[in-house]
């Protein structure tokens, strides 16, 4: 199927959700971009800063930029002056660099905090007990130019769904618990971005707001 039919179909499936569709690019050369860009989409997700860095000049400045792979501190300088929403924000140290080139690009950037959720011990991301301890830091309340606008997180890559369903359920409780203890007047506090292209269906069904799809887009890497 062509990367256009490819997004006619997961849109299908998607319209009765509130929900934003971030099309996972990485590995994909600009051409597969250009296409998803005429059919109509504007949120792309790369997972590397220097492949975001290579690609962002070259398509039309309405694309909004989605770091959703591990970011290293001294990676944040170069994507500060565009990128819409970073992802995968995983320590007060990254948080803090985040609202440092924030600042020195006159703008306030999009954080989700990205929390682990699966069973194996390969994936990035904070447990509950960092994630509140990092909320309650007065270190955290300072930072003018950052905004946490919700979680990320990425299930277990297992065939077994029920698993899957476990781990979206777990994290959207953990969001409803934050939302009601941190951010209860805070509209802007309000995505989860979970799902990918094998589990964006059962994401949906368990309440994530933003899915991360590439492969069932642009096929197999
Ligand atoms: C690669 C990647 C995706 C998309 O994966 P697909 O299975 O190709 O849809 C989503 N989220 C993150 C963090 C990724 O690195």
């Amino acid at each position: 199927m062509s990367i256009n039919a490819n997004i006619a179909h997961i849109q299908q499936e998607i319209a009765r959700y509130p929900c934003t569709l971030v099309a996972v690019t990485k590995t994909k050369p600009l051409p597969d971009l250009e296409e998803a860009y005429k059919a109509g989409l504007r949120h792309f997700g790369e997972n590397k800063v220097q492949e975001m860095e290579s690609k962002q000049p070259s398509l039309p400045a309405d694309v909004r930029w989605h770091l959703i792979g591990h970011l290293q501190s001294n990676k944040v300088k170069y994507i500060a002056p565009y990128v819409h929403l970073i992802h995968s924000v995983d320590s007060i140290g990254l948080l803090k660099e985040i609202n440092k080139q924030a600042l020195k690009n006159n703008r306030v950037i999009d954080c989700l905090l990205q929390m682990h959720i699966a069973s194996e011990e390969t994936k990035f991301g904070m447990d509950e007990n960092e994630f509140y301890a990092l909320l309650q830091s007065t270190e955290c309340k300072e930072l003018k130019n950052i905004r946490i606008v919700g979680l990320m997180g990425m299930a277990t890559f297992t065939d077994n769904q029920q698993l899957i369903r476990k781990e979206f359920r777990g994290l959207k409780n953990l969001f409803d618990k934050v939302k009601f203890d941190f951010f209860k007047h805070d509209a802007a506090f309000k995505e989860i971005s979970m799902g990918m292209s094998g589990d964006y269906k059962i994401a949906l069904e368990e309440g994530s707001t933003m899915v991360r799809v590439g492969s069932a887009i642009f096929g197999s890497r």
